[in-house]
């Protein structure tokens, strides 16, 4: 069995061209979706990954601001800035980017933002309504990945799904979002021994812990949907998933590649719930 590519370049580019046709509507009525994105510190891997949403925003006729700060502002001024944004009527998104460092107590940072304009979904409130499967802004990365699942067109009610990786950005949510699509779902992480015992098993795998190659052939059950959100840097240079793809792409049925598989349906996602929270702002009876 070779594997089907989870394309997900192709589906995250339909789905701008859609969020695009949407923003060119607003603007005409009167209204530019707008995201600020928060970065404290220059981590090489935040300021690439915010420049994209940047750019993205700018491509798609949005709005976008970035505003830095140095790893050593006060907190104070971080909750103080977030205070502002929330009250400000022309801005429709916030995004914290993460990680901050250490003296930044992130837990506060994120509960700061207004739940409205939570397009990252990581709210605790955002966060307690995935859990009751009640309609919310969703973390962007696992709605990607739900996204790339059904477009497979593989019915995921009543599938074994094992998630790698307990953190609360990627493994949690996209658990419980499993869940709520009627899938069985075990949860791996650092702790778990013999992880392989509980991947053989799995219709459907995701792997989110930025090891490579710490799924290989032998763990993944033939006819598998395998996603791989990991990224790593090699030390030549090159990005590298969770997945062995070279052995994993002769067993399982679909695979996503890295890059070119989760990371550009993030930002699609990311895109899809800024226009979430400007429709949601200026027409409040439309949202629920
Ligand atoms: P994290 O460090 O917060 O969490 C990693 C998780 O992996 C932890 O829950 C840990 O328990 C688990 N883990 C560690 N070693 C393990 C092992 N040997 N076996 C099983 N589980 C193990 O990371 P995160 O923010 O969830 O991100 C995970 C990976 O996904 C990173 O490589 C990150 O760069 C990538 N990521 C990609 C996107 C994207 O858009 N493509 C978005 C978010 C994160």
């Amino acid at each position: 069995m070779v594997a089907h590519i989870l394309d997900g370049k192709k589906i995250a580019d339909s789905m701008l061209r859609s969020v695009k046709r949407e923003v060119a509507t607003m603007k005409r009525k009167g209204v530019i979706p707008k995201l600020v994105v928060i970065q404290v510190g220059n981590d090489p891997a935040s300021t690439i990954y915010v420049n994209r949403k940047h750019k993205t925003c700018i491509e798609l006729g949005m709005k976008s601001e970035v505003r830095r700060f140095p790893s050593s502002v006060s907190y104070g001024r971080i909750l103080g800035e977030i205070r502002e944004l929330n009250e400000d009527k022309t801005v429709h998104g916030i995004l914290v980017q993460l990680p901050l460092p250490e003296h930044l107590n992130h837990k506060k940072v994120l509960e700061t933002v207004a739940i409205s304009k939570d397009v990252d979904g990581l709210h605790p409130y955002n966060h307690g309504r995935n859990l009751l499967a009640k309609s919310g802004m969703r973390p962007a990365t696992p709605t990607g990945i739900i996204t790339l699942l059904e477009s497979t067109g593989a019915k995921l009610e009543g599938k074994n799904a094992v998630v790698v990786g307990r953190s609360n950005i990627v493994g949690k949510p996209v658990a419980v979002m499993l869940l709520n699509k009627g899938c069985t779902v075990t949860i791996c992480h650092s702790k778990t021994t013999d992880l392989g015992r509980f991947t053989k098993d799995a219709d459907i795998i995701v792997c989110a812990v930025g090891k490579p190659n710490l799924i290989k052939g032998p763990m993944v059950k033939k006819g598998a949907i395998v996603i791989d959100v990991g990224i790593s840097r090699l030390k030549d240079g090159k990005l590298s998933g969770d997945v062995d793809f070279k052995e994993v792409s002769k067993r399982a049925s679909w695979i996503t590649p890295v890059p070119g598989g989760v990371g550009p349906m993030t930002i699609a996602s990311l895109m899809c719930n800024t226009i979430a929270a400007c429709r949601d702002i200026e027409w409040p009876q439309k949202s629920g």
